[in-house]
This record gives C-alpha cells, structure tokens and sequence, in this order.
C-alpha cells in the first residue's frame, strides 16, 4: 500500500530505530516495530527493516523449524528468520538476504577477510572489526529509504548479542540525535494479586543502561494496557519522560496491533522525536487501507485443516497468515484445524473429516510422510478442496502415482532411494552439492501458467513468479504417465512441473513453489485465495472415513 511521499527532504537522510527485547524473547517486538513501520509508511514514508538474529549460523536455512519456527524465504532467496515475513507483511516491501544480519555473516566476513590480509598489522578484534562490520550492514540495508526499522533479535542481556548493542552505542555517536531512536520493548507481568509489576523492565533497562544505551520510549507487554501508575513508574525507573511508555496489549488478531499502537500514539512520538512531522502527511491524509483490509466484516466461518508435523504454530506461520489474508480478501474467517500427520488417528482423523478444507505443506525428511499421503488420498477421493504445497505438491504426485497410475511403490527419493518408480526425484543440479546451507533451489522463479487450466483462473495471467525452496521435482519419465490419467501439471518452467490440478475434482491445486511467501493483507496469494473461494464455492464434500 504506497502512500505518497508529502516533501518529504531525502538529504536529510535515514532515520533507524533501533529495537530491544527485555525480560524474555517471544514479546512480539518484531510486531511491535513492524507495526510502528506500518504506521510511519502511512504516514507517507518509505520503511525498511532489518532483522538482527545473534546466533552462530549464518542463515536460518540449516535450522529445524520445530525449534525456531518457520524458514522463511526471500525473492532473492535468502533463508531468514520469520520475523522478516513480517517485516514483509506489515510494510508490503520486499527484502533481501542482507536486511538479515547474523553473527555467523559478520563473523565470516571478518575472517575471510583477515586471511585475505586485509587487516595486515593489526590485532582483529570484535571492537572495531566486528562492530565495524555489523555497523556497515545496517547502513547499506537502510539506502534508499527514509526510515530503518533495526529489531535485535533475543533478549538485552544474552551475550551473543553484545557485539550488536556496542555496535548500536557506537552508530548513535556516528549520526545525529535527532536521526536515532531507542525503543525497548518488554514484559509488564501480573502479580498473583492482580498488579501489573514494573520490575523487570526496570531491570532489562538497568542491563541497557550499563552498555552505554538508554532506551528513548519503552513499550510494555502485557495483557492489558498499562495502567497510568504503571506508566509512571516505568518513566520514573528508566528515565524516561512518562508520555514516552507505552503500551502494547494482547490482541487476538496481530494485524490489529498497528491500531493498537496508533490509539497509544506512539507513531506520533516516534516522529516528534524523528524529526518527521513537518515531513509526514497529516493525520486526514494517512493511507488507511491497513485499517480497511483488517477489520472488514466476515460473514462466513470455514475450517482448513493444516496436516503437518511440527505441532508449533510457528513453523508455518507464513501459511497461517496466508490464510487469513484470503479470509481478508473474502469477508471469511478462516479457522486452522490442526492435523498431525505423525498422529492420524482419532482426534487428528476427526478434524480432518471435520475441514472443509486442506492444506498439506511443505517439509523434509519421512516423518509424518505416510499421514500426508493418506490426507491427499482422503482429500482426492472425497472432493475436498485441495492445497499442496512444495512437499505437499510432491506427495500429491506420489499418491496419484501409487493410487490411480498404479505405480506400486512409487514414492520421492529423498525418502525412499530404492523406490522402483522415483515419481520426485533430485534436482540434476544437486547431484553434485554436499554442503546444506544456502543449496537448494531457492527464492523467485517464474512458471509458465498454461491456459484455459485452473491455474490460469487461479493466477489470472500467463505466468507467475514464486518463491522456492526445495531440492526434489517431478521426475520428467512419468509426467505423461500421470497425465494420461487425469492430472494436469498445467505450470511449468521448462522442465520442471510447478503446478499440478485435477480434472475430476471441484478444486485440487499443488504447487512446487511456496506461494504463503508472498502473500500481504490486502494483496492475498492466488492459491490460498482460491482454495477459500472453492470452499465457499460449496465445493461437494463427500466425507467419509479417513483410509489409512
Ligand atoms: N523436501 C522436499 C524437497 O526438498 C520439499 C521441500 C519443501 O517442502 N520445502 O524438494
């Protein structure tokens, strides 16, 4: 949602705020900053964000999404944090792999760059090397935009993330006053007797304030808004001026946050003390389509089971708000029902009978394979509208192979080597590749979308461009063998089958790629929006007994 820029001087050049956690990691500062950037964009300026993780691994990509959440994936195919989706979602920008700044790539950097010789003579040190380094990132992420958003991932205390807090000490002294800003963002608990307890924000402050940095607002996390004595307390402990703490309660939906925020008035104090207001758009002038898109009525309810095996909500996040964006985008509310694909029996069966529609997304290794693969049969045979996603597309190809081209063991060889029919088999590319990080084939390509198929419906163009992550495709020996019984892989690039459907079937759609990646509140992705349509559609449920 662009707004206008009114005036605003590009030679005053970027403004950052830099974002803190406080207490525990989990606050949703990541949301809090990114809906302080929604409002700052609506105001008419042009928001970036950069996302500092302080662990070890150079990107997210080797990570297991049971322990950190989902990989989320860039156009440029960078393997980041989730929070960057949304940073990507709130400010409907597209980011790159260097707005993710990891101490594995400061780290790196420094190095390679000391045996390049490049320090000849001196002793490299985290201060000024690193610090240096990771001071660098941050300014090169931010050109070309008027305000950076900085998030510090974890929380002020941890060790891995002290080279960042100097750095950040340090860059405050580098710009002016008025081009930086502190906010920290912490947990206001309740006690047993009902109060809300300042303590240990006074405390996380009282960390700050020992490497040299003092926060120039506060927001506090809790489940309801700060009570005006709380407030003053916190100003008084920290220092700062009490019109400077603010609140950020619980909220059922995260993309009300940024309304929240706004009723709180902490967009217009960031800007007094920016520097911004001559320069923003007033008040009556905001871009509000964010308020529009998020709060319109719904006037129907549908129930989508997610049939995946990492039961955190956080490993397909990206999924979850894809969903809601086509419950957006068609007044609907769309209700995930979990489905363990480890787990098919009883309560995950019943809710799968239950959906009136399914998504099965993507993954890697066996687990949980068998489940997905009875889902699809259950989905296919029963005319329930079908979402597959990158492995679920796979899966979809190796149910359909087994069950209806009656390919006896057909199955992917990634998990199965001795299959006798490899219906998804590695990438010719990847033969060659050892190494696990940063291999695949990632981040944006473009299909060819065939016409006259559901998938030209579904995108309504000739082509599309999605984000991939993956090193398995549908072996080309058995593309016709499959089609001849009924299944279209109607998007293509080149080779490689992107998109399959099914003729006999209200709506059964898999992609190779992952369209959740770029699906925004108010721009919502074809697919998910099209899934919701099919079942709105009153798509005909034949539901019957889940066939293990
Ligand atoms: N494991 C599969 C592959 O590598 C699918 C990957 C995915 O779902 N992202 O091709």
């Amino acid at each position: 949602m662009p707004t206008e820029l009114t005036g605003y001087d590009p030679s005053l050049g970027n403004k950052f705020i830099f974002v803190t956690g406080g207490v525990m990691s989990g606050l949703g500062k990541g949301i809090t900053a990114a809906s302080t950037g929604r409002l700052l964009a609506d105001a008419g300026f042009d928001v970036t964000a950069v996302k500092i993780d302080p662990y070890l691994n150079v990107d997210a990509g080797t990570m297991n999404p049971y322990q950190h959440g989902e990989v989320y994936v860039l156009k440029d195919g960078g393997e980041v944090d989730l929070d960057l989706g949304n940073y990507e979602r709130f400010l409907d920008i597209d980011m790159t792999f260097d707005h993710n700044v990891t101490t594995g790539k400061a780290y790196r950097h420094v190095i390679e760059k000391e045996r390049a010789g490049d320090y000849l003579g001196n002793t490299v040190q985290i201060i000024p090397h690193v610090t240096d380094d990771i001071k660098r990132r941050i300014r090169e992420a931010a050109e070309g935009n008027d305000i950076c958003l900085v998030e510090v991932g974890g929380t002020v205390g941890d060790i891995e993330g002290m080279p960042y807090l100097e750095a950040l000490r340090q860059f405050a002294h580098e710009e002016d006053d008025e081009d930086i800003l502190f906010a920290h963002v912490t947990l206001v608990p309740y006690s047993q007797a009902g109060e809300q307890k300042t303590k240990p924000t006074q405390h996380s402050v009282k960390e700050l304030r020992s490497i040299g940095l003092q926060p120039d607002i506060v927001v506090g996390r809790c489940e309801d808004r700060l009570e005006p004595k709380t407030k003053e307390k916190i100003a008084l402990f920290c220092d700062v001026p009490v019109e400077a703490v603010f609140s950020n309660p619980d909220v059922e939906d995260i993309y009300r946050v940024p309304l929240m925020v706004e009723e709180e008035g902490l967009d217009e104090y960031v800007m007094e003390r920016l520097d911004l207001e001559e320069t923003a758009a007033s008040p009556a002038d905001r871009a509000d389509e964010w308020r529009e898109v998020v709060t319109g009525e719904t006037t129907d309810t549908v129930e989508i089971a997610l049939a995946g095996k990492y039961d955190l909500e956080d490993a397909y996040i990206s999924i979850h708000e894809a969903l809601k964006h086509a419950g957006f985008e068609t007044n609907t509310d769309v209700e995930v029902l979990w489905v363990d694909t480890d787990e098919m029996e009883a309560a995950h069966a019943d809710r799968l009978q239950r959906a009136d529609g399914v998504v099965v997304p993507g993954g890697f290794g066996a687990r949980g394979l068998d489940g997905k693969i009875d889902v699809v049969r259950y989905a296919r045979e029963h005319d329930v509208p079908f979402l597959g996603l990158c492995l679920g597309f796979q899966m979809a190809v190796v149910e359909f192979a087994r069950n209806v081209c009656k390919l006896e063991g057909a199955h992917s060889a990634e998990v199965d080597e001795d299959t006798p029919h490899p219906v998804i088999d590695i990438l010719p590319e990847q033969y060659e590749i050892e190494d696990m990080g940063g291999t695949m084939r990632l981040g944006a390509h473009e299909t060819d979308v065939e016409a006259g198929t559901l998938a030209h419906e579904v995108y309504g163009a000739d082509s599309c461009t999605e984000r991939h992550r993956h090193r398995y495709e549908v072996n080309p020996e058995y593309i016709e063998a499959i089609e001849r019984e009924g299944m279209t892989f109607s998007g293509r690039a080149g080779n490689r089958m992107e998109i399959l459907e099914l003729d006999d079937h209200p709506f059964f759609f898999g992609t190779q790629f992952h369209p959740e990646f770029r699906s925004r509140p108010g721009r919502a992705s074809p697919p998910f929006v099209a899934l919701v349509e099919a079942v709105l559609g009153g798509a005909e449920i034949d539901a019957g007994e889940v066939t293990a």
